[in-house]
């Protein structure tokens, strides 16, 4: 485990400095504890905050409860009704800080997600004053074809299966580029530099961290 930690941080240091000319501020840590600690730094108490569902985070105990406890914590799971989410994530577009995971990043430092809704790449596009990324170590790639390929044939079945969704993924364990109902691959995003410096905010970690 150590010689893993040793080979992953000298692995995200190089990345760290290729996301400095992406204008993404990064930092490394070796455990979900540290990365709890930063984000906590970057997200003080108290402040505004909505977050994109991800094993990632409830890993390293951010969870609703979490964030009801400490923050100004914007849900879009109250919402009843697709109007009323809908809403809320309106709402979460002004919050202080998005909180999310990402299903791939390359060597390069680009960051791959892939949306069925649209909420979670669209609040990291635009919207919050900062985005605060967690991403484990297992989920980096060397391109980003084998980043997108990670996130169809890798995150995406196993988070069809998490949420129950009737999907060829869900029960093959790889993408059939379905259109299915349950689809959750509407929209792939490749964020490759962010116009505002420092918006992005990443904690890559040593740990696996999520799929
Ligand atoms: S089978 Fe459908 S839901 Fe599953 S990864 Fe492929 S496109 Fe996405």
């Amino acid at each position: 485990m150590k010689n893993l930690l040793v080979a992953r941080k000298n692995k995200a240091i190089g990345i760290l400095k290729k996301m400095e000319k992406r204008n993404f501020i990064g930092v490394y840590v070796d455990t979900k504890e540290e990365a709890l600690k930063q984000l906590m730094e970057w997200a003080p108490k108290g402040s505004s905050i909505t977050m994109g569902g991800s094993m990632s985070l409830s890993q390293m105990g951010v969870t609703q409860e979490f964030l009801n406890e400490h923050y100004d914590f914007i849900d879009r799971n109250l919402g009843n009704t697709f109007e009323e989410k809908r809403e809320l994530i309106a709402k979460g577009m002004l919050a202080d800080t998005f909180l999310t995971s990402v299903n791939a990043l390359t060597q390069e430092g680009e960051l791959v997600n892939i949306d069925g809704v649209g909420n979670r790449v669209a609040l990291m596009a635009y919207g919050p004053s900062q985005v605060v990324v967690v991403a484990g170590m297992n989920k980096v790639e060397k391109t980003l074809e084998a980043a997108i390929d990670r996130a169809r044939n890798v995150a995406a079945p196993a988070n069809t299966v998490r949420l129950n969704l009737k999907t060829p993924c869900s029960s093959m364990g790889i993408c059939f580029d379905c259109h299915s109902d349950d689809c959750i691959c509407a929209s792939t995003v490749v964020t490759r530099h962010s116009k505002f410096p420092g918006r992005i905010k990443v904690i890559l970690v040593g740990e696996d961290l999520g799929y």
